[in-house]
């Protein structure tokens, strides 16, 4: 793709690279530990981040960000998600929370809840998903929040409540209007933590990872003032819908990034390896693997560029969104799996990062939407107009 960065974001977008590469990467074994020795090295990331001026860019400058425009955010998400630890050490993992919150918030909310996202000083964490009811149709959530005096009182049980464990808060999504049509019947409220009833059953264990941070959470009689409704009565879907859209440029740009990773240590291998008279790279099968996955990163890069450009521009590019969903996902599936392959066992060990990319590639043809969900979404607009509402008609 012909460079089209203006002179200063491309240094910037070098700086972080650098940033990401130097500082953070060697830095992961540690950060994989998930106990206090990880914590505290990614305070002192943090602190890094922050003295080499590379703290919450995309945040706007009223709530303490750098203010940096939309796609040039974007940009640099890439090079941010080369590690799975960048977003955290860079102030930028709460990006589309703190979309939601400029939104939505009140401005005592905006006091309490956002300003320590942005400085670093508090996660937040959102609950939609239930275990008893399928996620990917969320009008069947059944958590409950109701008005006694001046105060919600919320009943429900989540799962997957992602980072609940270390959060401040969760924006709960939640029935307050149980008469409305099915897409006005929720309310997101925001549930500081440590709130009586507010109880974290387990971090659920996933692909054999018993650390981690998706949490089930049980909501018994929680008690919050009626201020923290987040927007109005029976606008959750919509607040939610608000926070998905650029949230899920920024995953597919952070996949991005660790598809490009994995690809350069595929290359890598492929160069150093010998085997049966060539090096790896110098066998068709692995040629083919190489520039199956070259292909697909840079189709997924520009159809990711395009869905933001369109989001950035003011429309809600739903088709452009789920596009990229689910190919951005498939992609990075791909593109891992086969670093791994060529790696042959040292691929799934812990001692390159593959593994540990393989299990976050898997998760993402999940969250923010199954696969099928998405090419449910632009299959039945594009089945009624194959140019409906797309830029390319
Ligand atoms: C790593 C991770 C992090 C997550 N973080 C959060 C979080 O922070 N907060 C939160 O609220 N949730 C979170 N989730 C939950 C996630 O949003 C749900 O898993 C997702 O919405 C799917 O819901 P479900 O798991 O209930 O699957 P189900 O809805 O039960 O779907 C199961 C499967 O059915 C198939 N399916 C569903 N609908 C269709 C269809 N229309 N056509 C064809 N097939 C279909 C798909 O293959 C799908 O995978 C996270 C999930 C993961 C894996």
């Amino acid at each position: 793709m012909v460079d089209q960065l203006s002179p200063e974001l491309r240094e910037l977008k070098q700086r972080m690279k650098s940033f990401v590469n130097e500082t953070i990467i060697p830095r992961e074994p540690e950060l994989m530990r998930e106990d206090a020795s990880s914590d505290a090295a990614m305070n002192e990331l943090k602190q890094a981040a922050k003295s080499a001026g590379l703290w919450a860019l995309g945040h706007p400058e009223e709530i303490g960000g750098g203010g940096l425009p939309f796609m040039d955010f974007v940009y640099l998400n890439e090079v941010i998600g080369r590690s799975h630890w960048g977003s955290r050490a860079v102030g930028s993992l709460s990006m589309q929370d703190s979309i939601m919150l400029h939104l939505y918030a009140s401005e005592e909310q905006r006091s309490r809840f956002l300003n320590p996202l942005v400085a670093g000083d508090a996660y937040p964490s959102v609950g939609l998903t239930e275990p008893e009811v399928a996620g990917s149709d969320p009008t069947q959530m059944q958590a409950t929040a109701v008005l006694d005096g001046d105060e919600w009182v919320i009943n429900g049980h989540k799962w997957f409540t992602s980072g609940a464990n270390q959060a401040a808060f969760t924006t709960v999504f939640a029935i307050t209007e149980p008469d409305s049509e099915k897409h006005a019947k929720f309310s997101s409220i925001i549930v500081p933590t440590d709130t009586p009833g507010y109880e974290i059953v387990r971090v659920v264990p996933t692909m054999g990872h018993t650390g981690g941070n998706h949490c089930e959470v049980n909501y018994n009689d929680v008690r919050v003032p009626y201020e923290n409704l987040l927007g109005d009565r029976g606008q959750g879907f919509h607040i939610a819908q608000k926070r998905l859209g650029p949230g899920r440029i920024f995953h597919c740009m952070r996949w991005l990034g660790q598809a490009q990773r994995a690809f350069e240590l595929m290359c890598e291998r492929a160069k150093s390896r010998y085997a049966h008279g060539s090096y790896l790279a110098e066998k068709g099968d692995i040629q083919a693997m190489i520039a199956e996955s070259a292909a697909e990163i840079q189709a997924a890069r520009l159809m990711t560029l395009d869905a933001a450009r369109a989001i950035d521009a003011g429309g809600e590019a739903r088709t452009e969104i789920s596009l990229i969903k689910f190919w951005g996902a498939r992609m990075l599936h791909n593109v891992v799996d086969r670093a791994i392959q060529v790696h042959g066992a040292l691929g799934v060990t812990g001692d390159t990062p593959l593994e540990f990319m393989y299990r976050e590639a898997r998760y993402a043809r999940l969250y923010d939407g199954p696969d099928e969900v998405h090419r449910m979404v632009v299959a039945r607009k594009l089945v009624r107009d194959p140019y409906d509402g797309v830029p390319w008609a």
